[in-house]
């Protein structure tokens, strides 16, 4: 069992709270440093100069501090490091890079074809990572995170496995051999649920919970900044809650998993169905999820009663993991909440009110986000940041 701190461990583990400090205010003075770390001030300065030569933060002239005195201030020197993030799913890859803060600067998304051979297919990630290294010549490309869909098993040892896709491929031998960075793979509801955490500056303390509402459901869970994983990694495959106990059979060998109600798959089948016993709506046969968003915009009312049902299924299993965790913050986004997130919020707000104590509903915060972004994408990079900023790992990094 390792349970001994020596000199030079403190040492490390003093850097990492200044820089994870650093990240979490933007930027402030080494009195302010030393106030929030406990640390005295000439510990301070000293750290303060190392991190400066390792490029990892800079100054950025003087402040007020307390009492009228002035200070300079400092900040993460968000020029100097990169880190690529790759979200990969079923149809498509997204990919991008980011500085050490977590801030993308350049996204594209590519897609995978049907016909298309696992090894081919992850070529064309890796030729992409290629492009963005070559582009950074001037900053030095660190870590590369990867989201992958779900269902996502580490190991007894803590490593992740593959890909479900791509079983026979790697992804973090076969990158971090060929681009020669640490890689490390999350999958994409906790990379978002992270993303999240990081975006609203969720204070320490604060419990986070994010859904994925796509093609399948899925939960990242955050408490107080750190992932809930669980014994391998599957905490949060809430798409395998069983709602109805006599309910469909599922691929996982459950009844009446919560994916098999609602899910945007599961929506595009029942308006068919609809469409199918004579019912009216603009969509037509072929149709995709933009078009029932459009539908649902003009007031179609086939789509409209759809959509709420969905809304409604996933409300149950909201209020279900609210009973289980009590968060602070419940985020939900993606495919099914970029259709309408003034109707899903309305129909979550009525399942979960009918269904939770007042008092536990009226404490969480809850955000429908119906932007255009793929969460997971920045997520896969601040996983890859936040593994950095472990204290072994940083400093085998920097090569310090
Ligand atoms: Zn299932």
């Amino acid at each position: 069992m390792k349970n001994g701190i020596n000199q030079e461990n403190i040492q490390k583990i003093n850097r990492i709270l200044v820089l994870r400090l650093l990240r979490a205010t933007g930027t402030c003075s080494r009195a302010d440093l030393a106030r929030m770390s406990n640390l005295r001030p000439a510990t301070i300065t000293n750290i303060v100069n190392e991190l400066k030569d390792m490029h990892l933060i800079k100054e950025e002239g003087i402040i007020n501090v307390e009492r009228g005195r002035n200070g300079i201030a400092v900040s993460l020197d968000k020029s100097y490091y990169r880190v690529i993030g790759i979200r990969i799913s079923r149809k498509y890859f997204h990919i991008g890079i980011f500085d050490i803060e977590g801030n993308e600067l350049e996204s594209s998304t590519h897609r995978f074809y049907a016909d298309e051979e696992a090894e081919t297919a992850f070529l064309r990630v890796q030729e992409q990572i290629e492009i963005l290294i070559k582009k950074a010549s001037q900053e030095k490309v660190v870590a590369i995170g990867c989201a992958i869909p779900g269902p996502f098993f580490r190991n007894l040892e803590g490593s992740e496995s593959e890909y479900p896709d791509w079983p026979d491929i790697n992804i973090k031998k076969v990158l971090s051999e060929r681009f020669n960075v640490y890689v490390f793979l999350e999958h994409d509801a906790n990379a978002g649920a992270l993303a999240y955490n990081w975006q609203m500056r969720v204070p320490s303390g604060k419990m986070l919970v994010y859904f994925s509402a796509a093609q399948g459901i899925g939960a990242g869970i955050v408490n107080n900044g750190k992932l809930i994983l669980g014994g391998l990694g599957t905490a949060g495959e809430i798409g395998h809650m069983s709602i109805e106990t006599d309910g469909l059979l599922c691929k996982c060998g459950n009844r009446g998993c919560l994916e098999l109600y609602c899910s945007s798959h599961v929506l595009i089948n029942n308006i068919n169905k609809r469409i199918g016993m004579g019912d009216y709506s603009v969509l037509k046969p072929g149709f995709h999820l933009d078009d029932v968003k459009e539908a649902v915009s003009k007031g179609d009312r086939l789509a409209v009663s759809e959509y709420e049902k969905v809304c409604d299924y996933l409300g149950i299993g909201i209020a279900n993991i609210i009973n289980i965790l009590n968060p602070d913050i419940v985020v939900i986004g993606d495919e099914l909440a970029r259709i309408s997130s003034d109707i899903m919020r309305e129909r979550i707000e009525k399942v979960c009110s009918r269904r939770l104590y007042e008092l536990v509903w009226q404490h969480t915060n809850v955000c429908v986000v119906d932007k255009q972004i793929d969460i997971s994408l920045q997520g896969a990079a601040i996983v890859a940041i936040e593994e950095l900023f472990k204290e072994q790992i940083f400093f085998n990094w920097v090569d310090y």
